[in-house]
């Protein structure tokens, strides 16, 4: 190996680590424990480093995360959140493509501040319905209109001081009876600004601003709460008419093209292929088509783990790849042999996701598809490893699972705040509707054979705070490679500047926390 010189220092630094090709011509698949990435040149904070990455090959994301299509991770409160933050979320397809598209439109609906899908009542509603949705939801400003849903005719708002008072024989009372009526309310018009709005409210003295359009029908509500807790999101993800970004699952069935058009009508951006193993005939039809109806809709086909999967969605005309078979916290799909269910989880293919990762994005990258790191995300530092092997962006799910915005109730076992967390291939999740089943079902397949577990997953708070914590964590180790922003440090991996090692089962165990009685290890 040729020694090289470090201009105007001291002499000759001998050659040390592995590049990204080295690394990988060796033939073991390695997962993101097997290797390390060595450290750099520091000249910049770690705050300038840039996060921007291609999602597609037309969208571009400013924070290089997505939460993963699955049924305990992505629905419109996850996709919003993560779209604030500079991400996007794929909204999964295990429920009716009605259900999806409309929380696609809650997303790109989404205006801050603004709630437009509120809990409503109708004047025929009760005192002792409102007291029981104060205990169910810790909240009691409830707008009345005339048929108990939104778009209908304001006609009222039940608060705290409406009903503080009442004692037990008047919770039969109706609404009509104990509401502020429309006459006494402030309301502001559709089209008001945030801005306006936090004046009128700031002038009212009220907790809640009801927004009307011309027909005096209700279309959003402000809550004073959240004016206060509102903040800029200088990384969101938007659109040319400054709408959140929103991606949607689907399968290769027949009837995923009306989903499809669903989806499009909702406003979808991009459009995820859902399957474990996409080098399918089925696949390839699916992108032809919809690349033929809806030009302009980002498609991304996968999964895939070798280029020769890649190379066949490639033709078909995808706009990324996802990559990724096997490495999800919640996967059995590579095991040859399940301890507990002999006959489950016998697929026995798919790849560690290391190699995955380098291989696909190697191959794709000359065609200009970006590729998507999907699955076994278990620490930032792991994140960070995936993008410098090539992926543009990565997909969590476990990772982002027990988010206060995942799907699902927490509840607690021996003390510990949980949510539940499953497999798309679980059966439990393929007990729930037919769409999970496609994804790990071949066509026309009589018995099923579950791919995945379900399990639960720590309470890990607000994404609103992981995720800061994750952006701050690829930056450090960006620094620590010496890449300003993740365009860097791809060209440095690909001119072999980027040096990796092998990591043996010691070197593991001396890079974890070793030697002490007891810690607590808290991350942010
Ligand atoms: P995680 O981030 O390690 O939890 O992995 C999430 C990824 O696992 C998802 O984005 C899917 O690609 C994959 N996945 C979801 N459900 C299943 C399953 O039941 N079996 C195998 N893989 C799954």
């Amino acid at each position: 190996m040729a020694d090289y010189l470090i201009s105007g220092g001291t002499g000759y630094v001998p050659e040390d680590g592995l590049s990204a090709q080295q690394l990988f011509s060796i033939g073991d698949g390695l997962t993101y424990n097997d290797f390390l990435i060595l450290p750099g040149f520091i000249d910049f904070t770690s705050d300038e480093v840039d996060l921007t990455s291609a999602l597609t090959r037309k969208i571009t994301l400013k924070t290089p995360l997505i939460s993963s299509p699955m049924d305990t991770v992505t629905e419109s409160a996850m996709a919003i959140a993560m779209a604030l933050m500079g991400g996007i979320g794929i909204i999964h397809h295990n429920c009716t493509p009605e259900f999806q598209a409309n929380e696609v439109r809650k997303v790109k609906r989404f205006e801050q501040g603004f709630i437009t899908d509120p809990l409503v009542m109708s004047p025929r509603h009760t005192v002792g319905d409102v007291i029981e949705a104060k205990v169910r939801h810790g909240f009691s400003g409830i707008p009345v209109t005339e048929t108990g849903k939104m778009g209908s005719k304001l006609v009222g708002i039940v608060t705290s001081r409406d009903i503080d008072f009442l004692s037990e024989k008047d919770h039969d009372r109706p609404l009509e009876e104990a509401m502020t009526k429309r006459e006494e309310l402030v309301v502001a018009p559709a089209g008001v600004t945030l801005k306006e709005a936090n004046d009128i409210l700031q002038r009212s003295k009220k907790g809640k601003l009801p927004i009307v359009n011309d027909s005096d029908e209700l279309v959003a509500i402000i809550a004073r709460t959240d004016l206060k807790k509102n903040r800029d999101y200088p990384l969101a993800s938007k659109d040319s008419r400054k709408q959140l970004l929103c991606g949607a699952a689907i399968g290769t069935r027949e009837d995923d093209k009306y989903r499809l058009d669903l989806l499009v009508q909702a406003g979808v951006d991009v459009v995820v292929l859902d399957s474990s193993q996409g080098n399918s005939v089925y696949q390839i039809n699916m992108i032809h088509y919809i690349k033929q109806k809806y030009p302009e809709l980002q498609v991304v086909g996968g999964n895939v783990v070798t280029a020769a999967q890649a190379k066949n969605l490639i033709d078909a005309g995808v706009d990324a790849l996802r990559v990724g078979m096997g490495c999800g916290s919640i996967c059995i799909t590579q095991e040859g042999t399940h301890p507990c269910y002999p006959v489950l989880g016998l697929m026995a293919c798919g790849r560690p996701q290391g190699t995955s990762v380098y291989k696909v994005a190697e191959y794709a990258r000359r065609f200009g598809v970006p590729v998507i790191a999907d699955g076994g995300i278990q620490t930032v530092g792991h994140v960070v490893k995936a993008l410098s092997l090539g992926a543009s962006t990565v997909m969590m799910g476990s990772l982002l699972a027990a988010t206060t915005e995942a799907p699902g109730e927490y509840f607690f076992s021996d003390g510990v705040r949980l949510k539940k967390y499953r497999g798309m291939g679980s059966l439990d999740a393929m007990e729930k509707s037919t769409s999970s089943q496609k994804r790990y079902f071949s066509e026309g397949d009589k018995v099923k054979v579950a791919q995945g577990v379900s399990g639960s997953v720590q309470d890990k708070g607000s994404i609103h705070k992981f995720v800061p914590y994750l952006i701050a964590g690829i930056q450090h180790g960006c620094q620590d490679i010496g890449a300003k922003s993740l365009s860097v440090l791809r060209s440095m991996m690909y001119s072999g500047e980027l040096k990796f090692e092998k990591r043996t089962m010691s070197a593991q165990v001396e890079g974890g926390v070793h030697g002490l009685h007891s810690y607590e290890k808290r991350l942010y």
